[in-house]
């Protein structure tokens, strides 16, 4: 039995709606972008969305919407995938990263509110900016909380919803939640255009900005070879927009499938919470998301050794994440060190993903569990004393 990490869901209606787009001769700068815009908007419930080539290129533009420029400061997480702070190194913008709250790995609220006060006090906080929060692994960050923390100083609130089209937070949609949010559609993502990324935003005066900078700066009323800014080639081209259009309207049905596999995977795991911990699903997330499964593993278990074991059964799997500050480079440039985010480590350390996506059977799920039972039973070199 083969099983991938990840998959992307697709039918021949995907298939039929690139074959019609390559057909018509328009592959960019027509119509099925602006048709996946408003499908998309909708969907999120925000009232302006703008497709792009990649969730970072979205977070890249958010962060200049923001007003990040050099030396200014917004608060992040550390335990992310590393594009969730490297948007702001492409400013010149600095990351204050805040450690995660234990239960759902998402940025803590009230170490963001302390860490505000603090550089408030040093004379930092007029360089602070932005607060850019991640729904990790799909599940909602406490946006009341984070919203409220950012309110006192008036920074912006960017959504990295890369992680959690779908998902909902007190009945309401990711993406809706901060004042840009941006989504990400790399095929082992949720919803999938090959390469692919949307902002969504309530203000106009953005929407425009994220049109101009994605198309080399040019304005709605510029002619096609005048640039009134530094833009970039940031676009969506139409055979991505096409798959997007289809993708969309079935992804309430691959989110209901990728929750039957993580239903299958906690059935099958029960009774071995001591060793393998499952994902936590907090109250205010109304609706979760399913991106990947991570478990956590007890600190008797070696993860490497797990992951080895795994491998020669022909189960692949991620460790998630090495922390961004200790990625070398954060490190090297910043100073980072092991031991400046403890709960983030933590999780860094003992996060496994087993294979996920929607098209797996509930027959690959027990395969997988079994694998993993298998192995954190045997005892060494899995399970240390
Ligand atoms: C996938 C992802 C991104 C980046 O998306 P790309 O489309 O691969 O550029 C950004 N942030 C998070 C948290 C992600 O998971």
């Amino acid at each position: 039995m083969k099983i991938g990490m990840s998959s992307p869901d697709l039918t021949a209606a995907e298939l039929q709606s690139i074959a019609e787009t390559v057909h018509s001769g328009t592959l960019s700068l027509g119509t099925k972008t602006p048709a996946f815009e408003s499908a998309f908007a909708q969907y999120v419930n925000c009232p302006f969305a703008a497709a792009v080539n990649s969730g970072t290129s979205a977070l890249h533009l958010a962060v200049i919407a923001a007003g990040l420029g050099d030396g200014d400061l917004a608060i992040t997480t550390p335990f992310s995938f590393v594009a969730s702070a490297n948007c702001l190194l492409y400013e010149r913008a600095v990351p204050v990263f805040v450690d995660v709250d234990p239960v759902t790995g998402n940025l803590d609220p009230s170490r963001v509110e302390d860490t505000i006060s603090r550089l408030s006090r040093s004379g930092d906080g007029r360089r602070l900016k932005a607060v850019l929060p991640v729904h990790t692994f799909g599940q909602p960050s406490d946006m009341d909380a984070l919203r409220s923390a950012a309110n006192r100083q008036d920074l912006i609130l960017i959504e990295d919803a890369c992680e959690a089209v779908g998902a909902e937070y007190h009945g309401r949609r990711a993406g809706s939640l901060g004042d840009v949010a941006a989504f990400a559609f790399y095929p082992n993502k949720q919803m999938t255009t090959g390469e692919g990324g949307m902002l969504v935003t309530a203000r106009r005066d953005w929407l425009e900005l994220f049109q101009s900078l994605r198309n080399q700066g040019r304005d709605i009323f510029d002619a096609w070879l005048t640039h009134s800014r530094l833009g970039f080639n940031y676009r969506l081209d139409e055979m991505s927009a096409s798959l997007g259009l289809v993708q969309l309207s079935r992804l309430d049905e691959l989110l209901a499938k990728r929750a039957q596999v993580a239903d299958w995977y906690g059935k099958h795991l029960a009774g071995t919470e001591d060793l393998i911990e499952q994902p936590t699903i907090v109250p205010s997330t109304t609706r979760m998301s399913w991106f990947v499964y991570v478990v956590r593993l007890a600190a008797t278990i070696s993860r490497g050794d797990l992951m080895t074991e795994l491998e020669q059964r022909g189960v692949p799997t991620r460790p998630y994440f090495t922390p961004i500050h200790l990625q070398s480079f954060y490190q090297k440039r910043f100073g980072f060190k092991q031991g400046d985010f403890p709960i983030a480590e933590d999780l860094g350390r003992r996060s496994l993903a087993l294979p996920f996506s929607s098209v797996m059977t509930e027959e690959q799920v027990s395969e997988v569990c079994r694998c993993v039972l298998e192995c954190v039973t045997s005892g060494a070199p899995v399970i240390s004393k």
